[in-house]
């Protein structure tokens, strides 16, 4: 009671729009708001932008944390229509070859041309590698055509359901299968699924794209994913560089984003929501934006325990208990190997400590981006899939080792298989886990990647953007439609739509 008395009264910050986070999915919702005259603030917990697409720096070099690979930047595609719509040029490169993935046997080269990769794909694999990949292509085209430019998905309001309903959508039922059936169910239409070669290869392209496998991720995201290969961008200067002109543009536009400020609470209060943050900062806004995952949001949120924003939250959180967290490797290398593509998915042939999928995906900063690295040097950034239950309950040194354990023999698997990088010095190194994101991204438990594709929880029934509580938002990839930068994107542009309209 005395302690109530003294405690010093806080005037809130007052703002029209309140943007929780300042990954890609946050500075996109914030950048298009601010472009319509919104009022905006950004709060972000770490000190810089871009969350699991950021950056660190160390001497010359510049590091990608996580996310390495932009794609559907072309203007009729989500990312590249936020930067159309902003007027921002994000310097990419379009990559040809997309991606090597070498396998034991040999290495495979995704072409961009379709033509040459299903010539490829027929040096490598058995059964009808022309029908399947054609097939997939097509479905890719298609499913745009389902989910883009539709805020009203997934339908939420009655509003939302009348415009589901509208004959120009029923074109678009006889996809509706491929949201339920596995990619196993095309691969074996196809003749492909005897192959086990194959069956790995597309199994690990799958882990790296919906987070899931062929016999889990739904055919239509599926197709997505084993497309992307074909248009892959290399952002120059690392993932960061898209993300700060999102930044600019939003400041340009009258926004506000500032960082170190961890959002501890997020409260109703007289019809608008409070948010206070970890130094005190308490801002107060008619309308909420969040990005941070579902899980935190559920603890972030006070209320009813039976029912309320917290126990919504709650509710999405439970059926994802458990996604993927990942480990990273950092490295420079004081030379410039001759890699076909620099984007290498590294298949193994032994296991890895604490490594729960069959692949590295290596990314090799490109010999002329001398923001990553001085001339005649480059960054590499190692990524793979973790398991959080290897991370938890560990005292700091029992971390310290295995991280140490996990580093030493990532080195020297990627040392006797990248033969491209013999003779090179290692300068740096540094790794990070389950552990590193929840430090730098605050994220629960460190899951990261997004909420996998899959059958058993298909993609219309991911947490939609709005919620059922006035003016509370949900974005990221905790959200439909759900991870990677495009996706992520596309719910701000979304939701954007929805707010504005
Ligand atoms: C290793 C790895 C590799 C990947 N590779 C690719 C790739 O090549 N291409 C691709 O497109 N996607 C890739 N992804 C996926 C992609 O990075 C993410 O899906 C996407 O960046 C998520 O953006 P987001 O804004 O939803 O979330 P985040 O990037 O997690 O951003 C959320 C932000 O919210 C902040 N935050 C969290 N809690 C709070 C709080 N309480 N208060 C204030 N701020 C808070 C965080 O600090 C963070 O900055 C990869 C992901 C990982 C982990």
């Amino acid at each position: 009671m005395f302690l109530a008395l003294v405690r010093p009264l806080v005037t809130p910050h007052s703002t029209e729009t309140l943007i929780l986070g300042a990954g890609y999915a946050g500075l996109a919702a914030a950048a298009l708001l601010a472009a319509e005259g919104r009022g905006v603030t950004v709060l972000e917990a770490h000190d810089t932008l871009g969350g699991c697409a950021s950056f660190f720096k160390t001497g010359p070099y510049t590091f990608d944390v996580g996310a390495t690979t932009f794609s559907a930047v072309r203007p009729d595609r989500p990312a590249g229509r936020v930067f159309a719509h902003l007027g921002i040029e994000p310097a990419f490169e379009r990559v040809d070859p997309g991606m090597v993935i070498r396998m034991p046997h040999a290495d495979v080269v995704r072409h961009a041309s379709i033509d040459s990769w299903i010539h490829e794909a027929q040096q490598h694999f058995s059964g009808d590698q022309p029908g399947f990949w054609k097939q997939l292509y097509h479905l890719e085209e298609q499913v745009w055509s389902l989910i883009d430019g539709k805020s009203y998905i997934p339908p939420v309001t009655m509003r939302d359901w009348m415009r589901m309903v509208d004959p120009r959508n029923l074109v678009s039922l006889p996809l509706l299968p491929g949201l339920v059936r596995p990619v196993r169910h095309l691969m074996q239409q196809y003749g492909v699924d005897n192959d086990p070669t194959f069956r790995r290869f597309v199994d690990e392209q799958l882990l790296i794209s919906t987070q899931n496998n062929a016999a889990g991720a739904p055919y239509l995201t599926g197709a997505m994913g084993l497309t992307y290969p074909s248009e892959t961008y290399y952002p120059v200067g690392g993932m960061v560089r898209p993300a700060i002109l999102l930044l600019r543009s939003i400041t340009q536009n009258g926004g506000t984003v500032k960082f170190r400020r961890a959002v501890t609470s997020i409260e109703r209060h007289d019809r608008r929501w409070r948010v206070t943050c970890a130094n005190g900062d308490v801002y107060d806004a008619a309308t909420v934006v969040s990005s941070i995952p579902i899980w935190n949001m559920a603890s972030l949120l006070s209320g009813d325990a039976d029912q309320g924003p917290a126990r919504w939250f709650q509710k999405h959180a439970e059926r994802f208990p458990r996604v993927w967290s990942a480990l990273t490797l950092y490295f420079a290398l004081d030379g410039v190997p001759s890699v076909a593509s620099p984007y290498v998915q590294l298949h193994l042939d032994e296991p890895l400590p604490w490594v729960h999928s069959d692949s590295l995906f290596l990314t090799i900063s490109r010999p002329g981006d001398t923001q990553k690295a001085p001339v005649g040097h480059c960054t590499v950034t190692v990524s793979t899939h973790a398991r959080i239950d290897d991370w938890q309950g560990l005292s700091p040194e029992e971390h310290a080792e295995r991280k140490a354990i996990m580093t030493r023999a990532m080195v020297a698997y990627i040392k006797r298989r990248m033969h491209e990088f013999d003779g090179m010095q290692w300068i740096h190194e540094d790794a990070g886990t389950p552990w590193t994101w929840v430090k730098y991204t605050h994220r629960h438990h460190g899951f990261v990647g997004g909420l996998p594709h899959a059958t058993r929880q298909p993609l219309l029934t991911l947490p939609p953007n709005q919620t059922p509580f006035p003016g509370l938002y949900h974005i990221g990839d905790t959200a439909f439609p759900g991870q990677g930068t495009p996706a992520v994107m596309l719910g701000a542009w979304n939701t954007v739509e929805r707010i504005l309209s």
